[in-house]
């Protein structure tokens, strides 16, 4: 039922509507799946990146508040303690803590010139002037700037990168004392940024807010302290405290997906790419997963399709054509007035045509269902046979038959059908037989009455010449099969031509009319058989009769036309009436050799016709005892 409502859509063009659908709903759902999947991916990078960002933001700030802290601190002593011993003051515990500890750098105090006042770490004092160096004038030029974050720097002595902190120191009385200067080595970024995991293409950089870098992993330390304030990236980086973008290194070709964020309370940006490459990897792989499994469940699908629609397709075609072949042979069927049947495999009528009510006076419905062979008369049923097995064993394609049936009425017909093979289109294998039969009866009537004028002859009415010859011939093999005698009697008109003569011809014809009813009414026996031979000759055809009883018979006919009293004015000598001389022959088939058939019989009459002609005539003459071992007798 679904089969069929499916082959139906299928059919009404629906196919190539439902495939696409379908297709194009795998598509969606696979591009959904993986857009949501490249969505997944990015949102877990960009929170990695913010988390990794925030953390490392943190660890910064806290290193560096510290530091100010401490510079704060140290600022707010000196204007405390004007001229206190600042030796004491940097070598206090909490220098210790926050710097010593972790050996970041060393914190100078520097006079308003600029002279080192003291330095943690320094046991001598030196006078170099650092009032060149950012970290002191900017604070001297602006003793309100707060915190000053230096670019980056190598230390005089170590050549270490560095870079420094600072802040002004104010006396009590208002008027700048100095500056508080902390340095920082560079590695300690490194050393932060070293454990993290950025995975590969990754880079975090720190930039100074006007877009100096302070350190990069991996590190590049070529970089350090390099302008980027105009490059693309820090371009793209706006004045909010944090976002993303996404960037082309110049450097490296590698594009980046970057987080950059604004260290809290200090002057400073993180900026932290991860490689797009690494960040859409995994999702790539799944991704070409997916979508190589939809397109290719999306091509099998519509691969489906397609043979399904070609399948139906030719079935279509297939049904379309049987159903024409179908309906010509109907057709055709329907309107002769031959009966046509179809007959299957087993000899069972699956199809009648209509002119069984004329051929058959049946319905076709009374013949459908039963066996071809119903009502053929016994008869006919070997020769039906032998031809229905030709079919069968393949050596015939068609076979006309002829037998007889009977009508429903019960009149018997003759019919004569047609057979042909029907073969099955897809394997070629026999499938029966289409029958086609038309009503004979009038022509093998007409036959036979053909063969009954051919056999007769046309004046008397009796058998002709032709006749005899065939008769003589097979009874001649018959009695010689049983070892039974054969007799022959020859019958001549006396003095016919004198009687035609006296007569004229018609009354000549008259006459041997009458003798060969005559003649004929002498015989009894079934088996008998009474010829014309010859223009006033008669023969008489006597099986199984030995030579008395063929005697007897001669007799009886003679004496039969002679008391017709038919006058005879031809030969008023001899007594006036019609009549006739016989030659009596006997002969034993079996006993004579092969060569003497059956013209030595009607030779042996003949001889005794003649004998009895000779002896006067009107009487019955008989050939002697023909010795089959006696050639004389020839
Ligand atoms: P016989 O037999 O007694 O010796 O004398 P015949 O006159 O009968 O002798 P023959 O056999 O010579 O003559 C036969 C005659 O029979 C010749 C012919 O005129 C006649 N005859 C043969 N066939 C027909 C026929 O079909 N119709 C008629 N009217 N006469 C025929
Ligand atoms: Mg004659
Ligand atoms: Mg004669």
């Amino acid at each position: 039922m679904a089969m069929r409502v499916l082959g139906e859509l299928l059919q009404r063009g629906w196919t190539t509507l439902l495939g696409l659908l379908a297709v194009l709903g795998l598509c969606a759902l696979s591009g959904v799946v993986i857009l949501e999947l490249r969505a997944d991916s990015w949102a877990r990078a960009s929170d990695a990146a913010m988390n990794l960002n925030r953390a490392v933001g943190q660890d910064i700030a806290r290193t560096l508040g510290t530091l100010d802290l401490a510079l704060q601190e140290t600022a707010e002593r000196l204007r405390a303690n004007e001229r206190g011993d600042h030796e004491r003051l940097l070598h206090s515990p909490l220098f210790e803590r926050s710097i010593g500890a972790r050996n970041i750098g060393a914190v100078m105090i520097l006079d308003a010139e600029g002279r080192a006042l003291d330095e943690t770490g320094q046991a001598a004092r030196d006078t170099v002037s650092y009032a060149d160096r950012e970290y002191f004038r900017v604070p001297h030029d602006n003793p309100d700037s707060g915190l000053t974050i230096s670019q980056p720097f190598r230390g005089r002595r170590t050549g270490e990168w560095r870079l420094a902190l600072s802040r002004p120191w104010i006396r009590a009385d208002g008027s700048l004392g100095g500056v508080v200067v902390a340095s920082l080595k560079l590695d300690y970024f490194l050393e932060v940024f070293h454990g993290l995991d950025l995975g590969a293409g990754g880079r975090i950089s720190l930039f100074r807010e006007d877009g100096i870098l302070l350190a990069r992993m991996p590190a590049g330390r070529v970089e350090i302290g390099q302008d980027f304030s105009r490059g693309t990236a820090f371009r793209a980086i706006p004045t909010a405290r944090e976002g993303s973008y996404r960037s082309i290194s110049s450097r490296d070709g590698v594009e980046r997906f970057y987080v950059f964020k604004r260290i809290e309370s200090l002057p400073l940006i993180l900026n932290l790419g991860l490689s797009i490459e690494t960040i859409e990897a995994g999702w790539r792989q799944r991704a070409l997963a997916i979508g190589g499994t939809t397109l290719a469940l999306a091509a099998l699908l519509l691969l489906t399709i397609g043979l399904l629609r070609r399948e139906l397709r030719r079935r279509q075609v297939a049904e379309t054509a049987a159903r024409e072949s179908e309906a010509q042979f109907r057709l055709l069927a329907e309107n002769t007035g031959d009966l046509v049947s179809r007959i299957d495999r087993h000899g069972i009528r699956t199809y009648v045509s209509p002119s069984a009510h004329r051929i058959l006076g049946r319905a076709p419905e009374q013949l459908l269902g039963r066996s071809a062979n119903d009502g053929v008369h016994p008869k006919d049923m070997p020769a039906l046979n032998t031809e229905i097995a030709r079919l069968r064993n393949g050596s015939a394609d068609e076979v006309t038959i002829t037998f007889r049936t009977w009508r429903a009425d019960g009149v018997e017909i003759w019919l004569e059908s047609t057979l042909k093979v029907v073969r099955k289109e897809a394997t070629g294998e026999a499938d029966g037989v289409v029958a086609v039969s038309r009503d004979i009866t009038e022509r093998k009537m007409l036959e036979r009455q053909l063969d009954r004028l051919a056999r007769l002859d046309g004046l008397t009415g009796v058998a002709n010449r032709r006749s005899f010859d065939e008769a003589i011939g097979r009874e001649w093999a018959r009695c010689m099969e049983a070892g039974m005698p054969l007799s022959v009697i020859l019958v001549d008109v006396d003095r016919f031509k004198a009687f035609n003569d006296h007569y004229g011809h018609p009354e000549g014809d008259a006459c041997l009319r009458v003798v060969a009813a005559t003649v004929g009414a002498t015989i009894r026996r079934a088996a008998d058989l009474v010829a014309r031979y010859g223009g006033e000759e008669f023969a008489v055809l006597l099986p199984e009769t030995e030579m008395e009883g063929a005697h007897a018979v001669a007799e009886r006919l003679r004496a039969e036309v002679e008391a017709l009293a038919l006058p005879h004015a031809g030969c008023l000598e001899e007594g006036g009436m019609v009549t006739v001389s016989v030659g009596v022959a006997t002969i034993q088939p079996a006993s004579c050799r092969a060569a003497r058939g059956p013209e030595a019989l009607i030779g042996a009459a003949d001889r005794a016709l003649y004998a009895a002609k000779q002896a006067g005539r009107n009487q019955v003459c008989q050939a002697p005892q023909l010795d089959p071992l006696n050639q004389m007798a020839d």
